[in-house]
């Protein structure tokens, strides 16, 4: 390979050939091999984050082709890419589930998680970002950093996930690589290292000058996989030995203010840097998320993927050089660390569950420390219960799978055989004795569900299959929801209008249950915005027994309080030490339990609004308890629940809405009507007006009620002149003139 490379070079290197220059890629000969190290040094726990359509899946599918994992290159207008694996993603021209896929590439392994760029699927963003070490951002060099990749960057910011950025479609009409560069500065905030510049822009790029090693990469062969490297002089004459120059003293100048290490050297050495120093400290930078290296390229054309993959070894942090995650220990409560060491007890979490239907659950997992066997009994640390067997480990290469002995910490995989367990669950080894850990990694962060629709199914007998279905659904996706509501309905709620199409196309095609989807509605919330307490709420009961009428009385001093938004609901008891001295602990456990449960059936059916209550925290200060016979636990529930009724009148009770941060790209012409439109039709918030090339770029915040249907009319309005996307930002309050509109709408009345 490498006497090719050399023979095929134009104007090879005089001087000593550098040793990346020497290495020899995987090719398609080699996938039999799959030279996987198993030194977690060499790991590589990598995921891709991009806005939609920007090149993600075409990129993936030629790492898996110069990895020598496929022999045919699958295209995305023609649907038949490796990670568009399910039928439904073929027929939708969309990435929407995440699936790992593992490959080799210059000795080391590199586990891929793949992520959906749509909107609807955050949450699947998310509980992919939590089990990487680092990521890609892939950018469109025409279009640069859109809304949706400021939104998955700042997942990664919040998991602390070190990246480096390629910057796709420099073959387009417009492409620039500057453009990007400052978009990422002034919308992400972060640093861009480039490490190349590329020779041409547009129809005409072929070429980058590598500033690392100072050489011209260009890409050959029928699907580029035969990287040639060009001495900058030879290939581009003075001017872009002069450009090179430039760029590379401007890389230097970022990294020496960013890296102390390089600064010493740097001026010990007079400005003269090798290769390996540079590269040392690049690393350094990204680690420590100081900055971002950047490369340029093509993956339709074929152009540019390799230099990626190997920033990926270079650049991107193996399992040892990440923070270890923290867990809770369940027995303890106390914060531990889990250090990615082989040796220690097992801990992996499930980050994504997916129903089968041959092979039941599969269970994505992450190993953070020990070896998952298989063959072995596991333990849900957080839910307990029953010990469940490892039937079989895969090693996942989109939809085909290896079955592999063991995954060790540091390691990605799938288990099956699995039947309780769902997303986000830690698995452990049973702790051997009463003091052995038993920690619960952090969950993961799940926006809250903003649309809900009603589902019938079609016959009775269809009733049971229906629930089963959604059961491993919402096992499967943790921003899916479902319940029964008082009047026997079958309520799902979800992320939005696809997200909801979409579970209602697996029940169709997947679970093969025969049900109706109602009207696609917003999920309002109802909080308050006053605190209040009220001390010595009695309530008496009349309960109806074998031996007549009884009345059981019970009462509680109670508070409650409005709390920050996206808090959730918080319960506490404050009770007087006298009050808890004088009841005996299980009366007095079961007492909490029935309080618990009044609150959370209140909260579940509403404050006077009647929509679920989100963001309050309520004390109870104390309680009045006369004996067991008297005062059974259960009649705690019924005077909360009154209590709540009533406290929730006064206490300033507020409707709350999903907001949307929208993001508008529009001509000129149609400016003026698609902001008329935001502000008078759709109670939009214009928070930006930008420009980008000869496009206007909207940024408002607008309820998301009134952005239903808005494709279809935004599309009608500017005759095709404008597209738009959006995601959640937080529930605002319903404005007083809204309400009654709300009310009518949900009640019909
Ligand atoms: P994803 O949504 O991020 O997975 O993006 P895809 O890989 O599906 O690509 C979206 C569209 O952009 C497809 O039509 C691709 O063929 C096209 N595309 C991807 N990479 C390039 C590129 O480097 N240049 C050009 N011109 N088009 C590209």
């Amino acid at each position: 390979m490498l006497s090719l490379l050399r023979s095929q070079c134009r104007g090879v290197a005089t001087r000593s050939v550098p040793s990346w220059s020497t290495r020899t890629y995987f090719t398609q000969k080699d996938a039999s091999k799959k030279k996987y190290s198993s030194e977690l040094a060499k790991y590589r726990n990598i995921g891709i984050i991009a806005h939609v359509d920007a090149g993600k899946t075409t990129t993936c599918e030629r790492m898996l082709y110069y990895s020598g994992m496929i022999r045919r290159i699958g295209e995305v207008h023609k649907g038949d890419t490796v990670m568009d694996h399910l039928k439904m993603e073929r027929e939708r021209g969309i990435t929407i589930t995440a699936a790992t896929i593992t490959f080799p590439w210059q000795n080391h392994r590199i586990n891929l998680v793949d992520t959906p760029g749509h909107v609807d699927f955050t949450v699947e963003v998310e509980r992919s970002v939590r089990v990487m070490d680092g990521a890609v951002a892939i950018f469109d060099a025409v279009a640069g950093v859109q809304a949706q990749s400021i939104t998955v960057w700042n997942q990664a910011d919040r998991y602390q996930v070190p990246r480096i950025a390629f910057v796709n479609k420099m073959d387009r009409e417009g492409a620039t690589a500057e453009k990007t560069l400052k978009m990422m500065q002034a919308r992400l905030n972060a640093v861009p290292l480039p490490l190349q510049i590329p020779v041409d822009v547009g129809p005409m790029f072929g070429a980058v000058v590598d500033l690392v090693d100072m050489k011209v990469i260009t890409w050959e062969g029928d699907k580029g996989e035969q990287v040639e490297i060009h001495d900058i002089l030879t290939y581009g004459g003075e001017q872009l030995m002069a450009r090179a120059k430039a760029h590379r003293d401007q890389l230097l100048t970022t990294l020496v203010d960013l890296d102390e290490q390089l600064m010493q050297e740097y001026f010990e050495k007079d400005g003269d840097v090798s290769d390996t120093t540079l590269r040392a400290a690049v690393r350094r930078a990204t680690v420590a998320m100081k900055a971002v290296p950047t490369m340029f390229g093509s993956s339709l054309k074929n152009k540019g993927v390799q230099q990626v993959m190997d920033s990926v070894i270079h650049y991107l942090p193996s399992p040892l050089d990440r923070d270890p995650p923290t867990a809770v220990d369940m027995r303890t409560n106390k914060t531990v660390s889990i250090a990615a060491n082989t040796k220690d007890p097992l801990v992996a979490l499930a980050f994504k569950v997916v129903h089968d239907k041959r092979r039941g659950l599969i269970v994505f997992s992450r190993v953070y420390a020990g070896v998952l066997k298989a063959g072995t009994t596991i333990f849900n640390a957080k839910k307990g219960g029953e010990k469940e067997r490892v039937q079989k480990l895969l090693q996942v290469a989109a939809d085909d799978m290896e079955e592999i002995s063991e995954l060790r910490a540091g390691d990605i995989g799938a288990i099956l055989g699995l039947r309780d367990v769902s997303t986000g669950d830690t698995l452990i080894y049973e702790p051997s004795n009463d003091r052995a850990l038993r920690p619960v990694l952090k969950g993961i962060v799940n926006p809250p569900p903003v649309f809900f629709c009603a589902l019938e199914p079609d016959t009775e007998k269809d009733y049971n299959p229906l629930i089963e279905a959604l059961e491993i659904l919402q096992r499967e996706d943790p921003s899916f929801l479902y319940h029964i509501s008082e009047a026997q309905q079958i309520l799902i709620s979800g992320m939005g209008e696809l997200h909801l199409e979409i579970i209602k196309d697996r029940l169709d095609n997947h679970f093969k249950v025969a049900c109706t989807m109602g009207r696609m509605q917003v999920s309002y919330k109802g909080t308050i915005s006053e605190s209040i307490r009220e001390d010595d709420i009695v309530e008496s009961f009349d309960v109806q027994t074998s031996a007549g009428v009884k009345t059981y009385t019970a009462g509680v001093s109670i508070s409650m309080e409005p709390l920050e938004p996206g808090t959730g609901n918080q319960i506490k008891f404050e009770l007087e030490d006298s009050v808890v001295e004088s009841m005996e602990k299980s009366v007095l456990d079961r007492v909490k339990q029935s309080i618990t449960e009044g609150i959370e059936s209140s909260f579940q059916r509403g404050l006077p609004l009647g929509f679920p209550v989100i963001d309050v925290g309520v004390t109870i200060h104390g309680i009045f308890y006369r004996s067991e016979a008297e005062t059974p636990p259960m009649a705690f529930r019924n005077c909360v629940i009154r209590s709540i009724l009533k406290l929730g009148d006064q206490a300033g009770a507020v409707i709350l809405e999903p907001l949307m941060n929208l993001e508008i790209s529009v001509d000129e012409k149609y400016l003026g009507s698609v902001l008329s439109d935001l502000s008078r039709q759709r109670r939009g918030t214009i928070k930006e007006v930008g420009m980008e090339k000869n496009t206007h770029i909207i940024s408002a915040l607008v309820p998301l009620k009134e952005m239903i249907g808005y494709s279809t009319q935004l599309r009608s309005f500017t005759h095709g002149n404008a597209s738009f996307t959006m995601e959640y930002s937080h529930n605002g309050r319903v404005s007083a003139n809204e309400v009654a509109k709300v009310l009518q709408e949900i009640r019909g009345y």
